[in-house]
């Protein structure tokens, strides 16, 4: 199967005035459609900016990006935007939801720019609302929602363009366990249904669910395994080779 995601020798240095922070040093990553990935690593390790890069919210200062088959790390601002609309749904720790916008026009958002007409979003929303459990709460606002539906409606928005990529950086850092796990659930639904899924965590817990363990540090990648207690669960020919 070839390689969704393609990076090589990918650096990213900050210039903040006089100083250079040299976020990523050169990483190579290779992710295969339909792979569940934990990226994982200490505060300021560079997953961050990796994610943004992932998602084309940002570009590489070297190296190279190919995004299904095209390499993204060069294109301008418009294309980066077109790319990111057709292929990567995006979910932060924050939420980043409009306050005063209801959950269902949160989630229509995207497809305004997607060109869509009014009623065809309101339905693609709805849709994709009830599918994460939040089919009874269209025309909250987000302040009237629990941080776990905040997220949950953050994912929906993330899902509306229907994506082949859905990054997710610390979604669960602002909840609960209990909650997080629910949300846990849903990102494994999301991959179930054929999406790939990469998700920045702090918590070897959450980073249990995914089928491999990225870890960086100081910008570079410090190890990159399969997570063996999943993959052997999941697929019993593995049992019999490893025995
Ligand atoms: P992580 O998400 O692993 O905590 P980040 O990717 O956010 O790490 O940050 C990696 C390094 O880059 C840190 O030293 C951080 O201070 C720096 N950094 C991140 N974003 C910016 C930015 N927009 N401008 C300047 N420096 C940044
Ligand atoms: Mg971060």
């Amino acid at each position: 199967m070839s390689a969704v995601i393609d990076i090589k020798s990918l650096t990213k240095t900050y210039i903040m005035g006089q100083t250079q922070v040299r976020a990523l040093r050169g990483i190579d990553l290779q992710i295969l459609t339909n792979e569940y990935v934990a990226l994982m690593g200490p505060s300021g390790s560079g997953k961050s900016t990796l994610m943004n890069l992932l998602g084309c919210l940002d570009t590489p200062t070297s190296g190279t990006y190919h995004l299904d088959g095209k390499d993204v790390s060069k294109m301008d601002d418009t294309e980066l935007a077109n790319i990111r609309n057709e292929k990567i749904g995006f979910v932060f720790q924050t939420f980043n939801l409009l306050p005063r916008q209801t959950t269902l026009e949160n989630v229509a958002l995207p497809l305004v720019y997607a060109g869509l007409g009014r009623r065809e979003r309101q339905q693609r929303a709805a849709e994709v609302l009830e599918s994460v459990g939040l089919g009874d709460r269209l025309d909250h606002r987000p302040n009237e929602l629990s941080g776990g539906q905040r997220q949950r409606v953050a994912i929906a928005r993330a899902l509306v363009n229907r994506p082949a990529i859905i990054l997710a950086d610390e979604p669960t850092g602002n909840l609960d366990t209990k909650t997080s796990m629910e949300i846990m659930g849903i990102f494994e639904e999301i991959q179930n249904r054929g999406n790939t899924v990469i998700i920045v965590t702090h918590e070897p817990d959450i980073a249990e669910h995914a089928h491999r363990i990225v870890r960086l540090r100081d910008g570079e990648t410090e190890s990159d395994e399969l997570n063996e207690h999943i993959i052997r669960a999941s697929d019993p020919s593995h049992r019999y080779n490893q025995a």
